[in-house]
């Protein structure tokens, strides 16, 4: 039924259990899976260094993604601005019928149920989006 699973990626403990569930379900269903990492940008004044730290995480983090799941460097995206809003053109640019990601990521405010980029994704998102406790 899925044709283009895509798994939004921050590496946290939720991504990390919605990786092995986007893998299966592509499996699952035959579909084609994209990984996608979106990094904030870096204000210019904050110099080159620190762009470059910043763009080498995002690529470890996004190289830890294709690692747990498998998926090749084609399918691999990633994007520089507001996650959501990045998770979101990504499923519209790859015409995803799926989003898999996690409820919560890795900020701090333990006790909400969902983190502000699953709630903004699964309120605009163009297809169903699995969410992962
Ligand atoms: P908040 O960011 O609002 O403080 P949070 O970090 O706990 O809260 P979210 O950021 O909404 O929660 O994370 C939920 C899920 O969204 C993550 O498990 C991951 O699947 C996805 N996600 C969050 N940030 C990114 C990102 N930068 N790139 C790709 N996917 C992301
Ligand atoms: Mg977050």
């Amino acid at each position: 039924m899925f044709k283009t699973i895509l798994l939004a990626y921050d590496g946290s403990d939720h991504a990390k259990r919605a990786a092995r569930i986007a893998k299966m379900e592509a499996e699952a269903h035959g579909a084609r899976l994209v990984v996608v990492h979106v990094y904030e940008p870096v204000p210019d004044y904050l110099g080159e260094p620190l762009l470059k730290r910043r763009l080498e995480l995002a690529e470890s983090v996004l190289e830890e993604a294709r690692a747990l799941t498998g998926v090749p460097k084609e399918d691999a995206l990633l994007l520089e601005g507001r996650p959501a809003e990045a998770i979101l053109e990504a499923a519209i640019g790859e015409k995803a019928d799926l989003i898999v990601m996690g409820t919560r990521g890795l900020g701090a405010i333990g006790s909400l149920f969902l983190g502000s980029q699953s709630q903004k994704v699964v309120a605009e998102a163009p297809c169903p989006v699995l969410l992962v406790r």
